[in-house]
């Protein structure tokens, strides 16, 4: 309790609802001030913000697990353990489903929080046979999926190319039994092409480096250096510090073991990586404009014999594209830059799927049977939100996700605020803030949101990106959140409750159609290998069937978004913020103006206005009252309800007056759960420090103050007493 209410906790305000002015500079000193004292975690009421240190700070110890462990979250520093915990005793006392959304951008310690979420409910909750096989289970999926969706780029050598929603499910004893995994957006154009300094997802390299010489060459027809492999060479980074291949290759195999696939499978998933390597070394020949060839190579013989299709068949497909007009199919050609496209799309094609069927195939290994599993703790580790320099389609979606989030957010703590109000019987406090439903709507709106228009201009023919630039110029403008821009005529500019992001619409038709064309799905359908095989099923689909509107990709997204908001909106939400204290990765740095903005994108200054609106601060009768008893004569020494001062008048007719005795019964008296006699020890505190009547009101079982200086009114009353 101490940790709450001191103003000198580890440098700072443990909550930031308690900062005597409320400003983003006076929240970023806040943060800055626990920072220099390795104090990384605060609270915004419910929620937690989260600085990454960039170094090892001792505080995720067996001991620190045991120290947290069903202590009430205000009781200790704030940390990441104490939000866990709160989160497992709702599930396991209140029988609540409870989820913890954790947000921030690229290298702000999303997946580290999410880890260490895991590994202290793992640690704290029951260990019966069965369910410490599901925890191995459940910790080790992470390694598999960092495997295959992760990736080094030059914001974090660690860096999750998609975003993971995790259910661990309980029993009726609340102890594990499952899990089940949800993935969302995976990065896949990182599979052909990355940036200087970036490398292609884990997976491939951990192949090069971890398998032998020899089998390398027998079974995947690799050889180990990656420079020789163009899907790795263009960015000419291969080696990082800090990821050792070699060993993660080790992790990553006994994982998968322990989570359940069998070696076949395995070794089936490297094929498949492999032949995305030898994809990519395929090379074509520029005939005239309209025609190429496939250069006849090991590549391509050994692209065909890990995908085990038919060669000529893999040729024809790169080479050619079957369109279905009303005279019927003709087969077109493509030219040489085309057919580059077609192996790209057709090697993203594979890894997605192959991502998608790892995932699938975890869920199988880890799902409780429906009857076992009762409740469930949900982890959201996903991309926050995101400005570049340029911001394309991908950003788009990133940014609308977040948008939902943050609706979420909105409604979810006004909710539970006025439901706090309503428990406690205390009258409807207005609370003001901004909805951002309105941005919400100008998005994903079914008639007139930019998804649909996006969606219209995708699925007609020979539309292009400035199509559908002109059509959201001229349906959009007037919109309080949508912008044109003259200067660059293929842009446009969202205001986003986190700020304005302008969007380069280049690029955006071809990505939401995410077309594969049909002879590629039919290739991957005649695969021998069955596991590939089904990944593809629309492979066997008849033309007629293949006609009907495919789903973008944009709307795909909107599903999968919308459904997860339902999904969360049933549970009870716990927040983490994570801030990147440098882009350099350096221990202890923490620079202003980049936690600044982060500050501001991930909405502080609002979370702390909306907290504070009713009253800033809440406590229980019971703990105000043991921690300012000492405030006034009535309360202190002793303060007892009738039983107690019966007991105690029994105690000294028996003789038993020791101070020892006293001090025990003073101790019962505290603990009392009698809330009337706390809550009128509270008032006799109250009136005696004449606290004028609009600073507070008393609840059922809280008081609610409404200015944090009042507080720090008692505590240095507390200090000089
Ligand atoms: P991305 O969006 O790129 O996946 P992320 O938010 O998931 O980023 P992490 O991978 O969790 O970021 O963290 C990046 C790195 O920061 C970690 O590899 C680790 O080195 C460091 N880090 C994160 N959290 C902590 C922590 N609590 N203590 C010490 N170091 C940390
Ligand atoms: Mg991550």
């Amino acid at each position: 309790m101490a940790a709450l209410t001191s103003r000198s906790a580890k440098g700072g305000v443990p909550d930031l609802v308690l900062l005597e002015e409320i400003s983003e500079d006076a929240i970023l000193s806040a943060l800055k001030n626990r920072f220099a004292n390795d104090a990384i975690y605060t609270y915004i009421g419910n929620v937690l913000v989260s600085v990454n240190p960039f170094k090892n700070i001792p505080i995720y110890t067996d001991a620190h697990i045991q120290n947290y462990s069903g202590k009430q979250m205000y009781e200790s520093e704030p940390h990441i353990f104490a939000l866990a915990d709160e989160a497992y005793r709702n599930m396991r006392d209140r029988a609540q489903d409870q989820c913890i959304i954790i947000t921030g951008e690229s290298g702000a310690g999303k997946t580290e929080a999410a880890k260490l979420i895991m590994k202290f409910i793992a640690a704290v909750s029951g260990d019966s046979h069965a369910g410490s096989k599901i925890k191995d289970q459940l910790l080790k999926s992470n390694p598999v999926l960092e495997a295959f969706g992760n990736a080094t780029t030059n914001r974090n050598f660690n860096s999750s190319r998609f975003g993971k929603y995790m259910d661990m499910e309980f029993d009726y004893k609340a102890d594990p039994v499952g899990g089940l995994i949800t993935n969302y957006l995976l990065e896949k154009s990182r599979v052909v092409k990355q940036v200087q300094g970036e490398r292609n997802f884990h997976v491939f390299y951990y192949l090069l480096q971890g398998v032998d010489e020899g089998t390398l060459s027998s079974k995947f027809s690799l050889q180990k250096d990656p420079s020789k492999y163009f899907f790795l060479n263009q960015s000419a980074t291969y080696v990082v510090d800090l990821v050792n291949d070699r060993e993660l290759y080790k992790e990553m195999v006994s994982a998968m073991k322990v989570v359940g696939f069998k070696d076949a499978d395995v070794d089936n998933c490297f094929k498949l990586v492999a032949s995305i390597l030898h994809l990519g070394n395929v090379e074509f020949v520029a005939q005239d404009d309209a025609h190429s060839t496939v250069t006849d190579s090991p590549a391509l013989s050994a692209a065909a014999s890990l995908l085990e299709v038919d060669k000529q068949t893999l040729i024809q497909a790169l080479t050619f594209r079957t369109v279905t007009t009303r005279e019927g199919n003709i087969s077109t050609p493509l030219n040489a830059r085309q057919a580059a496209a077609t192996r790209d799309a057709l090697a993203k094609a594979v890894y997605e799927r192959l991502f998608v069927w790892v995932i699938a195939q975890i869920n199988n290994f880890i799902r409780a049977p429906e009857k076992e599993a009762r409740h469930v703790i949900g982890v959201l580790d996903i991309y926050g939100f995101e400005i570049f320099g340029r911001n394309g389609f991908e950003q788009f979606c990133i940014n609308y996700c977040n948008e939902k989030l943050q609706q979420l957010f909105i409604e979810l703590t006004l909710k539970s605020e006025q439901e706090e109000y309503l428990r406690e019987g205390i009258d409807w406090v207005h609370i003001d803030y901004f909805n951002n439903a309105i941005i919400c709507d100008l998005i994903e709106n079914g008639q007139t949101g930019i998804i649909a228009m996006l969606d219209e201009n995708s699925l007609l023919q020979n539309e292009s990106d400035s199509d559908f630039h002109a059509k959201l110029k001229a349906k959009c403008k007037g919109h309080a959140h949508y912008q044109t821009n003259t200067i660059a005529d293929t842009t446009f500019t969202l205001k986003h409750y986190a700020g304005d992001v302008t969007y380069d619409s280049v690029g955006f038709i071809e990505k939401n159609k995410d077309a594969l064309f049909k002879d590629l799905s039919r290739l991957m359908y005649s695969s021998q290998q069955t596991m590939l095989k089904l990944m593809f099923p629309e492979g066997a689909l008849a033309d007629s069937e293949l006609m009907k509107r495919p789903t973008t990709a944009a709307t795909q997204f909107k599903r999968q978004v919308n459904e997860l908001a339902q999904i969360l909106l049933q549970k009870t939400p716990h927040y983490v913020r994570c801030i990147k204290s440098n882009d350099q990765k350096r221990g202890g740095l923490f620079v202003d103006e980049l936690c600044l903005h982060q500050v501001r994108y991930l909405g502080l200054h609002e979370n702390v206005r909306v907290r504070r609106a009713g009253y800033a601060f809440r406590q229980l009768y019971s703990r105000f009252l043991d921690r300012y008893k000492m405030l006034c004569p009535e309360t202190w020494p002793l303060w007892e309800s009738p039983e107690q001062k019966r007991q105690r008048t029994d105690a000294v007719k028996s003789g038993k007056t020791g101070i020892l005795a006293v001090l025990e019964m003073q101790k019962a008296a505290f603990q009392s759960t009698d809330q009337a006699y706390q809550r009128k020890g509270v008032e006799k505190i109250l009136s005696h420090l004449k606290l004028g009547q609009g600073e507070y009101l008393l609840g059922n079982t809280k008081l609610f103050v409404k200015q944090p200086t009042t507080l720090f009114a008692l505590e240095d009353l507390r200090e000089h007493r």
